[in-house]
């Protein structure tokens, strides 16, 4: 017997970040948005517990305990009692450590997967409760939608969306470390007082109207001098999609995927179209948003 899911990319619409705490971690007030680029993981009975991957970036994807996904297995399996032999196999579309939290889609999806597989019916709750304890941004891979992340950006609140949203993804070639770009920002940030991190009220206003010309407007990321400082091509791939016709570029979270919200379908299609062949990126996606959170196919 198997179960697949799929489950979607994110992108943060703002990601406000506070200063590092004494544990290391930073405050967030990280407004995640998901976004209709899928991974599709699928579980099936087996002897041990393995994991394979196939898409453009499966070289890059760890297939051993480290995986999210395999890990989500572990936990679910230890809190019930039960051996966690499963086969993972993972249909990878979202970029690798490419700022879209493509390892917590698939940690969140192998959670549903594994709890549907093997009857463990775990309530919402605690399948919440597990992807907490697996990364940040894994309880909002399985919720989807619209959601105001606080704390270390896992306290999720969830938010209306009056509107669907286009977006260009451009992928850049290989990935940025999540945690490197915190530390650049913490370096950046080294004499300067930091304000706390608060959601920005026209931003959810944006949002609830589906405004995309307010939500262009109110698009804003703390990490983006990080990333940039870190791989200052960006800063073309940027220009790049303004200069194609987006309404609004920035760097999807640590990056180093570049985020272009456009005014509709017709103008992701002329943008991508324009930043494929602009030479300042490897591939180009068009998506909309929000795409709904894990779900059982
Ligand atoms: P985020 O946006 O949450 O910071 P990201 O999109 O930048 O994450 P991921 O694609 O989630 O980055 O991968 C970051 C690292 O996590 C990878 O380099 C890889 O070593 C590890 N990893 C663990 N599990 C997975 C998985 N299932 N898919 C991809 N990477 C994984």
């Amino acid at each position: 017997m198997s179960v697949t899911v799929r489950v979607p990319a994110k992108v943060n619409a703002q990601l406000a970040v506070g200063a590092a705490r004494p544990d290391g971690f930073h405050d967030l007030a990280n407004v995640f948005l998901a976004v209709g680029l899928y991974d599709e993981v699928t579980v099936t009975e087996a002897d041990e517990l393995r994991v394979t991957c196939a898409g453009p970036d499966a070289g890059e994807v760890p297939l051993d305990r480290t995986n999210l996904a395999a890990r989500a297995a572990l936990v679910l399996a230890g809190r019930y009692g039960r051996s966690p032999d499963v086969h993972i196999h993972i249909a990878k579309d979202i970029p690798v450590a490419g700022g879209m939290a493509g390892g917590s889609a698939d940690g969140a999806g192998a959670l549903v997967a594994c709890d549907a597989l093997w009857g463990t019916n775990a309530s919402r709750d605690e399948l919440l409760d597990i992807c907490a304890e697996l990364g940040s941004d894994v309880p909002f891979s399985l919720v989807g939608g619209a959601a105001l992340g606080t704390g270390r950006g896992e306290k999720l609140s969830p938010l209306e969306v009056g509107g669907t949203f286009h977006w260009v993804f451009a992928m850049a070639d290989g990935g940025l470390s999540t945690p490197a770009v915190f530390r650049e920002f913490d370096r950046l940030a080294e004499g300067t007082d930091v304000p706390e991190p608060v959601a920005s009220e026209d931003l959810l206003a944006a949002l609830e109207k589906g405004d995309t010309a307010a939500l262009a407007a109110a698009l804003s990321n703390d990490l983006q001098p990080a990333a940039l400082s870190l791989r200052p091509s960006l800063a073309d791939t940027l220009a790049a999609g303004r200069e194609a016709g987006a309404l609004a570029g920035l760097v999807s979270g640590s990056g180093p995927t570049t985020a272009f919200l456009v005014a509709d379908a017709e103008s992701a299609y002329s943008v991508a179209e324009r930043l494929r062949t602009s030479g300042t990126c490897r591939s180009v996606r068009t998506a909309s948003a929000p795409a709904p959170g894990v779900t059982l196919l």
